[in-house]
């Protein structure tokens, strides 16, 4: 079956990010991740201890990064890098991307974003963040950010269901999220909302169902990633005990899990990421490994196997529904 002119979603089969940014930017976006030296209130003891069972932001750090030095000398440090690997980039994002960017004093986010954006090429800020820590002043100094530059706003949401979140010890409830976005886009901010399929307690239907929850909330653009099992995290404690304790999505059960999400997911929401890398030195778990580069196509191959596409599936039950 070919999709309908009006998805206009091209044979990706979904409403892809790089080809939004494409047409909005005019060209490649980069992000150049920063370590600004935030911690987590899920590791300092505010809301918890340990952190989620998954989490290790080694996994995620680049290498490269020197959190000793500045902001501005890390992005020279990442500009360049990236400079010689992607040479066609037109814009550049900082990334604050590891522990919770935005738990702290609002003058010390402050100082952090600005010195960002007083980098000659950098022209915004992607902030990831919890949903708790995001309180309305917060929100308030990044949406009059937004008149003039950028702002990606990345919450961790991680699963919808309150049980899975208690169990991987994330400190919130899926309502904590929904409020956070809601408040974030009726300042009109952009929010990509970051979810991992497969975590513990998570069966098949609590995560397409998922894709219904999340597609009712007023968000811009969702991340996708396949659990895996980090090194030095809870979870991977619980998995060398007992491997069977953390069922783990086989490499074509991902795929097809994806394809079913997609076509449940609201076909307004831009899909910026569908998978997950962790560098080989620091993943224990699954063996499979698809590079994101592979996954993406392979993914539209299935949709298209099936003759579906983003939102076939989609049942508008609210505000946000397209
Ligand atoms: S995933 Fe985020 S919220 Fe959870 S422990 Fe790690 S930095 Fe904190």
């Amino acid at each position: 079956m070919t999709p309908p002119p009006s998805c206009a979603f091209g044979p990706r089969r979904y409403r892809s990010w790089n080809e939004y940014v494409k047409t909005r930017y005019g060209g490649r976006v980069q992000k150049v991740s920063v370590l600004a030296g935030f911690t987590c209130p899920n590791r300092d003891g505010l809301i918890g201890k340990g952190g989620c069972t998954f989490c290790n932001n080694d996994g995620f750090t680049p290498g490269y990064l020197e959190p000793q030095q500045s902001i501005t000398a890390q992005l020279d440090h990442g500009l360049d890098f990236l400079r010689r690997r992607y040479p066609g980039t037109q814009r550049y994002m900082a990334y604050f991307q590891s522990y919770s960017n935005t738990y702290g004093e609002l003058g010390r986010l402050q100082g952090c974003f600005e010195e960002a954006l007083a980098h000659p090429a950098i022209t915004g800020l992607a902030i990831g963040t919890r949903p708790d820590c995001l309180p309305d002043n917060v929100l308030d100094y990044l949406a009059e950010l937004a008149r003039s530059v950028i702002i990606e706003l990345e919450i961790g949401v991680e699963s919808c269901n309150d049980a899975t979140l208690a169990r991987v010890n994330r400190g919130h409830t899926f309502a904590t999220s929904a409020d956070a976005i809601e408040r974030s886009a009726a300042r009109g901010l952009e929010v990509t909302a970051h979810v991992l399929l497969g975590l513990p307690g998570e069966s098949t239907e609590s995560m397409l169902d998922g894709a219904r929850l999340l597609s009712a909330l007023p968000i811009h653009a969702l991340k996708l990633h396949q659990l895996q099992v980090v090194r030095g995290t809870v979870l991977a404690r619980d998995w060398q005990r007992d491997p069977e304790s953390v069922p783990l999505l086989g490499e074509e059960e991902c795929i097809s899990l994806l394809a079913d999400f997609i076509e449940r997911l609201s076909p307004r929401i831009l899909l910026q990421r569908v998978g997950s890398e962790v560098p080989p030195s620091q993943k224990l778990a699954p063996e499979w490994n698809v590079r994101l580069s592979e996954l993406a196509p392979r993914l539209s191959a299935e949709l298209a196997r099936r003759g579906t596409w983003q939102g076939c599936r989609h049942v508008a039950t609210g505000q946000f529904q397209a």
